[in-house]
């Protein structure tokens, strides 16, 4: 047997339904914005192995530093004790961070970032003696697959099976143009309620939502109402931080500070999972306390795990180089080239662009070859050896900064073929 089949007979793999699902792609190294394959194939990897790489496959920085970290301490117990690594990752983050942060929380992905960010904005109201209980949220957000993230996510088919369970939230329109004045108007009626904990929020994209975008000047508007009426923010930068938007968080677009942030994805620029939540003074103090249940009880067998943060701080000198802020200037430049000229083709409903991240909308036609269009547009691209995953009708880039400009090119070429396939399904109608 081969891998694939090897793996098929055992593994049971993330968001796939594995009675129709084709064999997986066995991948047996990575080097920049490469992956090959066991059977000799490369295949440009587009999404950053979803949303999670920045610099590179195997980044030969990332993986000394790894491996010298794993050869002095691999990992020690993160209550009552600490170590360098995350010590200076800490420093490393607050420094490039929003204004105002200063305390960082471990713990694993960017699910329990958000676990974590939740439970930090109900207690910190408990513990204040003015308990307060609800989330407000955009309705098309996502911010994880545990059941707190769940419960702030979009109520969309993946969690039909949950809705019983997840926590009342109230919902608010995502301020795309043209909605901005309804989201505004939602949000002032909910803050007129007094028991709004917090609101969380992904700045200027949500990401599974299909890279959907809005302007900071809205977002800064309804940061004001929060501010103005005592409800915490938690910017959600699991998948915008570290560059993706143009800036090094999207919340650098914005006026308005958050309290909370929550990291993941690219912080160890896509080699190892960790996540953080950060916070500031205001919130933090709240739980120092004399009264022992006043305590932030939570924390993961692995928090702070040396090793990730070891992946972290050499993805922070990445992040720091002339070189990274070039490649994300020229992607921004060539996205915006490509931008132009898909725009004018026929089929093709919106093109957005925020920074490194560009989405192509094609028009979502009414009838069944539609609910096919997605693994066609997926396997297509897969065939051209250019990785892409489709969210329904929606195509896009976001890829690792290292990707060359020849290799962008030919990404955007299989999205122009993919133009024409979709042209053609919708003049069979
Ligand atoms: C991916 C994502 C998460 C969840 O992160 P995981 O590491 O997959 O648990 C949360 N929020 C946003 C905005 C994301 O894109």
């Amino acid at each position: 047997m081969n891998l694939a089949e090897r793996d098929n007979n055992i593994i049971w793999h993330p968001y796939t339904q594995m009675k129709t699902a084709a064999l997986p792609v066995p991948i047996v190294r990575g080097e920049g914005a490469l992956l090959f394959t066991e059977d000799g194939k490369t295949i440009i990897d587009a999404v950053s192995s979803w949303w999670v790489n920045l610099y590179g496959h195997a980044h030969p920085h990332i993986a000394r530093k790894v491996a010298e970290q794993l050869q002095t301490l691999e990992h020690v117990i993160f209550a009552g004790f600490t170590h360098p690594a995350a010590v200076t990752l800490a420093e490393n983050l607050l420094k490039v961070l929003p204004e105002g942060q200063n305390r960082v929380f471990y713990s694993d992905n960017g699910s329990t970032a958000v676990e974590v960010a939740l439970k930090m904005a109900i207690q910190y109201w408990d513990n204040t003696g003015n308990p307060k209980h609800k989330i407000v949220a955009f309705r098309d957000s996502y911010h994880g697959d545990t059941f707190g993230a769940m419960s702030v996510s979009s109520r969309s088919a993946f969690t039909a099976p949950f809705w019983s369970y997840l926590f009342d939230v109230e919902f608010i329109d995502v301020p795309v143009p043209g909605k901005e004045a309804q989201a505004v108007e939602q949000l002032q009626q909910i803050a007129q309620q007094q028991d709004i904990a917090a609101f969380i929020y992904e700045p200027l994209v949500l990401g599974t939502a299909g890279m959907v975008m809005y302007r900071p000047e809205v977002l800064d508007q309804l940061l004001s109402i929060c501010h103005a009426n005592n409800i915490l923010t938690i910017a959600d930068e699991v998948m915008t931080g570290f560059g993706r938007t143009g800036r090094t968080f999207a919340s650098h677009y914005l006026q308005q500070k958050p309290d909370i942030v929550c990291l993941s994805k690219g912080l160890t620029g896509g080699t190892m999972a960790l996540g953080v939540t950060t916070c500031n003074e205001q919130i933090y103090t709240a739980f120092l306390h004399d009264d022992k249940a006043k305590t932030f009880f939570h924390g993961h067998s692995y928090t702070a795990n040396p090793v990730a943060c070891a992946a972290g701080l050499a993805s922070f000198d990445l992040l720091q180089q002339e070189e990274t802020q070039q490649n994300i200037a020229r992607i921004t430049a060539q996205h915006a080239a490509f931008a132009q000229q898909v725009e004018q083709l026929p089929h093709v409903q919106e093109v957005r662009q925020q920074g490194t991240i560009i989405a192509i909308e094609f028009e979502a036609g009414g009838t069944s070859y539609f609910s096919s269009l997605r693994d066609k547009l997926y396997n297509f691209a897969l065939d051209k050896d250019v990785l892409l995953r489709p969210l329904g009708n929606i195509i896009y880039i976001i890829p690792p900064y290292c990707i060359t400009d020849q290799q962008l090119q030919q990404v955007y070429e299989v999205i122009t073929g993919m133009h024409d396939l979709v042209a053609e399904a919708r003049s069979a109608e």
